[in-house]
This record gives structure tokens, sequence and C-alpha cells, in this order.
């Protein structure tokens, strides 16, 4: 683990920035996902790599209606 010494606040709903710092390292913005999960008796994030909603496949992706799907899940639909 490598130790940053930021600091944020939980506020009343539980909520927390990501330092602007780390956000810029880890290409963390409004559309990201993070993943959430205790390891160690710590809590831990990572990002998440985007993939299609449909079978999780992370390549050949577009946004559809805010979705992201990959080709071949678009072309089944299509056809649909
Ligand atoms: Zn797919």
């Amino acid at each position: 683990m490598v130790a940053t010494d930021m600091q944020c606040i939980v506020n009343d709903i539980g909520r927390i920035v990501i330092p602007a710092k780390l956000r810029k390292k880890f290409d963390i913005n409004e559309e990201s996902t993070v993943e959430i999960y205790v390891q160690d008796g710590t809590i831990r994030m990572q990002k998440m790599k985007p993939a299609c909603i449909l079978c999780n496949t992370s390549e050949s992706l577009h946004k559809f209606k805010g979705k992201t799907l990959c080709k071949a899940c678009l072309d089944d639909l299509i056809n649909c």
C-alpha cells in the first residue's frame, strides 16, 4: 500500500470526495464506476473497467442512451 497523506471527511450521508490528484492519476471522472470492497480489514476502492452491461466484455464498446454495450450485443438488439 502506498500512503498518500490525503484525508477526506465523510459527510452526514456517508459521501466522501476522492481528492482531485487521485481522480486525475486514475482517470476517474463523473461517469466512472468504482468498486468498493473490504480486504484485510480495510476499505479499498478501484476503478472499474468499462464493460458491456449485457455480456460484461470490455471490447468494442459503444454508448447507447447512456449505457455501455459491445458491438455484438448492440447488433443483437438491432436484429431483434
Ligand atoms: Zn455485450
